[in-house]
């Protein structure tokens, strides 16, 4: 028996499944992951990014912003992972899809905005942090382009800052309740294309295990969590997950 007829098999029956989804999934869509083989963080030191010395250091900004310019894929289109999720969404399988991503493809690709859950925020706006006020990431980043090195709001002069959880940053209060919701909930928690190793996201599929749901891990490469999972299916996302979803609706 293959792993993918083995999670056939389990997922028989099942009709309350959660996404948790990592970087992983996007990697088809041309974005790269943090910790994969050509992640972010081979390049980049993470201690240079916390959210402290973002708001304490104008050249922690510049970095970020010049970051940004160079690297955002804003314009990336969801894969067949993505697309995968919808279709158990529309048959009624699928709860929510809780998400580390803040690429925003999962709604691109047609999950209702009520269906996703963001813990680490969405690059595609960006806030004031002082009056709130906020503007379409490509606005600011044109203003970046234009010679702002460290744009400011244009109301109040205040820092303007991606809404991206930034390392130190307390992730949304309400994401969080939802995700420990919906992983009361679910009867089988699909962890897609994540090491499964920043916490306290992490938690949710673990949260959704100790509640009795059946755990499936897909991913390329290992995770922190495989020797916990009942299903492992080791491989591309975009290639297994609508054979698993396919052979799953039948
Ligand atoms: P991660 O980089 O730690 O892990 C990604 C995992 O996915 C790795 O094991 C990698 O080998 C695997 N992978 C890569 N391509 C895959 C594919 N096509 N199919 C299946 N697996 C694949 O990412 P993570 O666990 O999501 O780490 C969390 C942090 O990364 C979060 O804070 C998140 O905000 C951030 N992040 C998000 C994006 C995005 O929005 N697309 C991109 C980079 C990082």
């Amino acid at each position: 028996m293959t792993d993918l007829s083995r999670a056939t098999a389990a997922l028989q029956g099942k009709q309350r499944m959660l996404a948790f989804t990592g970087a992983g999934i996007s990697t088809e869509s041309g974005i790269p992951d943090f910790r994969g083989p050509d992640g972010v963080w081979t390049k980049v030191d993470p201690s240079e990014f916390t959210y402290d010395k973002f708001v304490n250091q104008a050249s922690t900004r510049i970095k970020s912003w010049e970051r940004a310019r160079e690297h955002r894929r804003l314009d990336a289109k969801p894969n067949p992972g993505h697309h995968a999720l919808v279709k158990l969404w529309k048959a009624g399988h699928l709860i929510g899809c809780v998400t580390q991503n803040v690429d925003g493809l999962h709604q691109k690709a047609g999950l209702p905005d009520e269906a996703v859950i963001e813990l680490h925020g969405n690059a595609h706006s960006t806030t004031c942090l002082n009056c709130r006020r906020s503007w379409p990431t490509p606005d600011v980043i044109a203003r970046v382009e234009a010679g702002e090195a460290d744009p400011g709001c244009t109301e109040c002069g205040g820092i303007l800052k991606i809404d991206v959880i930034s390392f130190g940053q307390m992730m949304p209060e309400p994401e969080v309740e939802k995700a420990y919701q919906l992983a009361r909930e679910c009867d089988v928690v699909l962890a897609i294309g994540s090491t499964l190793s920043v916490f306290p996201a992490a938690f949710v599929p673990l949260a959704a295990l100790e509640n009795g749901a059946l755990f499936v891990i897909i991913n390329e490469g290992e995770t922190d969590q495989d020797h916990l999972a009942h299903i492992k299916l080791e491989g591309k996302a975009g290639q297994l997950l609508p054979q698993l979803v396919e052979s799953h609706l039948g």
